[in-house]
C-alpha cells in the first residue's frame, strides 16, 4: 500500500499551497473590505480582487481541477483529494478562485455528463470560463426534501414548452444576480414509478414568473459571500421543452450522480478547514496565558490537540480510500464509503471547531477568528446533500444485508 501522493498531485499541490501563502491568505480581509462596499451584497463575485485572483490562478493551471475527463482538467477523486483540502483552508475564498466551488462544481457536472451539445455550448461553457454562476434547485419548503422523491413542483409539458409551478428554499448562490442559470428538479408525471416521476430542467434567471423571495439565513448569517441561499417560486415559469436534462424521468437518477463527487469535495475542503482550526487552536494555546502558565500546557487543552490530530488523520484516510474506491470502482461501487464520509466528516470537523472555539474563549464566537462562521457553515453540511440520518438509515441498510449474506 503506497500512500504517496503522484507526481501529478505533488506538482499541483506545489503550485497550489504557494498560490495560497503569496495570495489567497493575503487577499482575505481585501476581499472582505471589497464585499462590505458593494451596492448589492449578494453581487459577491464581481468585487475586483476576485477577477485579479482567477487570472493569476488560470495563468498557474489551477482552474477546474475538480472537473474529470475533457471538460475540464482531468484529475482523477484521489489527485484532486489533497488539493480541494487546501483550498477548504480558505473556504469562502480559495475554491470561488479556483472556479471549484459548489454548486457550480455539481452543476458542471450534470451538464458534462447528461447535458446535449446546445445546453453544454450555451450553460456548460461560460460556467467553465467562470463568468457566471449557476443554482441547483432541489429542496422546498412544503415538502420532506431529504426524500427526494417527494419533490412536488410540476414540470408541465405544454406544446413546445414546459411550464413550472412550485416554490423551493435554501438555494444556494440563487441571490447573486450573476447565478444566471437553475437547474430545477420537478416532477413530470406524478403516475410514474417513484424513481421516474421526476426531471430535471434549465430555466434562466429572466423567465418571467421565476421570482427569488429572498434570502435564508444561517444561524443569522445570510452568506452573501456566497450568493446566500434563496426563496424562489415559480408561477407559470415557461422554458423551451429543449432546456429539459436527459429526458423526462431521469431527474432522481441525475440527482443522485450528482451528490456523489459533491459529498467528496464538501468532505475534503471540510479538513482543510480542520486543519486551520487545529493551526489557530494550537497557536492561540501558547500565547494566551491562564492561572500562571500557557493554555497549551493545560492537560485537557493537549487532549484536545491530541484528539483532533488522531480524527483529522482518520478522516483524511477515509476520505482517500473513497476517492481511490471512485476512481476505481466508480461512484456506485463507493456508495456506502461516500455515505460514511458523509456522516463522519461534518460531526468530526463541528467537534474540533467547537474546541478550537473554546480555547480562543468567546473571542472564538465573534468577528475576529473565521471559527464562528466556520461553525455555524459545517453545521448546515449535517443537512446539505442529505441528512446525517438518511445516511446513516442507507448505511445501516447495506451492512444490515452484507451481514445477512455472510451468516
Ligand atoms: C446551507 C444550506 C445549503 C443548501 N443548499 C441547497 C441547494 O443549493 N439546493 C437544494 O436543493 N437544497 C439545498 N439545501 C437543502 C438541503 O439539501 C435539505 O435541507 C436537506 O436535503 C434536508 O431536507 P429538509 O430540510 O426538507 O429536511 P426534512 O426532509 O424535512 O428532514 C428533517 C429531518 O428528518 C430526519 N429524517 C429524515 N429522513 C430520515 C430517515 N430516513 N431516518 C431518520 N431520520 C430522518 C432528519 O433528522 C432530518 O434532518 C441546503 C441546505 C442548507 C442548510
Amino acid at each position: 500500500m503506497d500512500f504517496a501522493y503522484d507526481a501529478r498531485t505533488e506538482e499541483l499541490r506545489a503550485t497550489l499551497l504557494d498560490f495560497m501563502d503569496s495570495h489567497i491568505y493575503p487577499a482575505e480581509s481585501v476581499f472582505a473590505a471589497q464585499l462590505a462596499q458593494l451596492d448589492d451584497r449578494w453581487a459577491w463575485d464581481s468585487v475586483p480582487v476576485l477577477a485579479e485572483l482567477r487570472a493569476e490562478a488560470r495563468r498557474r493551471g489551477l482552474w477546474n481541477l475538480f472537473l474529470p475527463g475533457e471538460h475540464g482538467a482531468g484529475l482523477t477523486n484521489a489527485q484532486y483529494a489533497p488539493l480541494a483540502e487546501i483550498t477548504g483552508r480558505s473556504a469562502h475564498l480559495a475554491p470561488a478562485v479556483l472556479n471549484c466551488a459548489a454548486p457550480d462544481t455539481g452543476n458542471m457536472e450534470v451538464l458534462a455528463l447528461f447535458g446535449d451539445e446546445h445546453q453544454r455550448e450555451r450553460w456548460l461553457e461560460p460556467l467553465l470560463d467562470g463568468r457566471i454562476r449557476s443554482a441547483f434547485a432541489m429542496t422546498e419548503p412544503d415538502v420532506a426534501s431529504s426524500d427526494a422523491t417527494n419533490i412536488a413542483t410540476r414540470i408541465e409539458r405544454d406544446g413546445d414548452d414546459y411550464v413550472l409551478n412550485g416554490r423551493k428554499w435554501w438555494i444556494t448562490g440563487a441571490m447573486n444576480p450573476n447565478c444566471q442559470i437553475f437547474i430545477v428538479m420537478g416532477k413530470t408525471d406524478p403516475a410514474a414509478g417513484r424513481h421516474r416521476q421526476q426531471s430535471m430542467i434549465l430555466v434562466p434567471r429572466d423567465t418571467p414568473g421565476l421570482e427569488i423571495q429572498r434570502g435564508m439565513e444561517v444561524f443569522g448569517y445570510d452568506d452573501h459571500d456566497h450568493g446566500g441561499h434563496a426563496e424562489l417560486s415559480f408561477t407559470d415559469v415557461r422554458v423551451p421543452a429543449a432546456n429539459l436534462i436527459g429526458g423526462e424521468g431521469a431527474g432522481f437518477a441525475i440527482a443522485q450522480a450528482r451528490l456523489g463527487p459533491g459529498r467528496i469535495h464538501h468532505c475534503m475542503r471540510a479538513i482543510g478547514i480542520a486543519e486551520r482550526a487545529v493551526e489557530l487552536m494550537c497557536a492561540r494555546a501558547e500565547q494566551r496565558v491562564a492561572f500562571g502558565k500557557p493554555l497549551a500546557e493545560q492537560g485537557v487543552i493537549r487532549d484536545w490537540i491530541a484528539e483532533s490530530r488522531v480524527k483529522l488523520e482518520q478522516l483524511r484516510l477515509l476520505v482517500l480510500k473513497t476517492a481511490w474506491l471512485m476512481d476505481t470502482v466508480g461512484n456506485k461501487g463507493a456508495h456506502t464509503e461516500i455515505q460514511a464520509i458523509k456522516i463522519a466528516t461534518p460531526s468530526t470537523v463541528q467537534w474540533i471547531l467547537d474546541k478550537a472555539i473554546q480555547v480562543h474563549g468567546a473571542g472564538g464566537l465573534s468577528q475576529d477568528f473565521p471559527l464562528a462562521a466556520a461553525y455555524a457553515g459545517i453545521r448546515t453540511l449535517r443537512f446539505a446533500d442529505g441528512p446525517d440520518e438518511v445516511h446513516k438509515n442507507a448505511l445501516a441498510k447495506s451492512e444490515l444485508s452484507r451481514q445477512r449474506e455472510t451468516r
